[in-house]
């Protein structure tokens, strides 16, 4: 059988990545593209498949992987936008319009964190799973939810790095979050991390390390029996940096049960495959961005 062939961008803070393939063992071409300005950074990322689609065929759909917020409602006048964000020049910028009218082909669009939910669901930690959730802890945290299926959206889409956590008892750093201080993003994310210890996850050793790690798990935890309990997910997977902190996830897993408190009870949240390691990696994204491509080529898509 014949492999489709897509495109997938994924928009960073500070790359671009482009690919064309089908799936994560299939993939024939790749670049990465600093992000400098809008129209600069699109124009290579044009180039890039135009010189793809001369030398190796067309593409049936493109999925780009963005960071955001983005407007996602397909309703909306700005849908296919980026809306206000930090990165300077991104604010108001639309991603969707110039790369359909440009490459002439089906777009998909959603954040990069819903995308690598996706790739993980179909080819990762998550794979045959109707409903779970993937979760990146880095520089901020990020959460995916699938549902019966279905990447959740509704009014934009969902913000769970920003759930409150009850503070741990005598914890007195302010936080780290721009927006809520002491939120789950502001209390756990790499940036938190290097905010309380002077320095980032990746350096910290001894001592140090370890209280960092119980600290960590305890938030998370805390961040994700809100999710067990909203969402209800048979799986939370969890990807980013600092994830990759030595023995973070046995403390984490322990820390969701202690949480949780025994209710309701279920033996699947005990489990060592609940809470799980991602296993896509740096391909989670970029590959977040072919399932998206496939997607948006199905016949009966809504048209970008
Ligand atoms: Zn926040």
């Amino acid at each position: 059988m014949k492999l489709a062939r897509f495109g997938a961008v994924e928009a960073g803070g500070t790359n671009v990545i482009c690919m064309v393939g089908s799936d994560p063992d299939h993939i024939v071409a790749r670049t990465r593209i600093p992000t400098g300005r809008p129209t600069e950074t699109l124009g290579e990322v044009f180039a890039f498949f135009q010189h793809e689609v001369s030398v190796g065929g067309p593409l049936a759909a493109i999925g780009i992987a963005s960071f955001g917020p983005l407007e996602l409602r397909r309703s909306h006048p700005r849908y296919g936008f980026i809306r206000k964000t930090p990165k300077p020049g991104w604010s108001d910028v639309d991603m969707v319009g110039p790369v359909r009218s440009t490459l002439g082909v089906p777009v998909g669009f959603d954040t990069d964190v819903n995308a690598a939910a996706l790739a993980e669901g179909r080819w990762g930690a998550a794979r045959d799973l109707k409903t779970f959730v993937y979760m990146t802890v880095g520089t901020g945290i990020g959460v995916g939810a699938v549902v019966e299926g279905r990447i959740l959206h509704g009014l934009g889409h969902p913000e769970m790095g920003h759930l409150s956590v009850p503070r741990h008892s005598g914890d007195d750093f302010a936080g780290h979050c721009p927006f809520h201080g002491d939120c789950l993003e502001g209390m756990a994310s790499g940036a938190a991390i290097a905010a309380r210890w002077g320095r980032p996850a990746e350096q910290l050793d001894g001592d140090e390390l370890r209280a960092a790690v119980e600290l960590e798990a305890t938030y998370l935890a805390a961040g994700l029996r809100n999710i067990v309990y909203a969402i209800a997910p048979q799986r939370i997977v969890i990807g980013g940096s600092v994830a990759e902190l030595p023995g973070l996830f046995p403390l984490v897993g322990a820390a969701c049960l202690d949480a949780l408190a025994g209710y309701p009870g279920l033996p699947e949240h005990a489990a060592d495959e609940f809470i799980v390691p991602a296993t896509l990696g740096s391909l989670a994204g970029p590959t977040g961005g072919l399932v998206l491509a496939d997607h948006a080529s199905q016949p009966g898509a809504v048209p970008s």
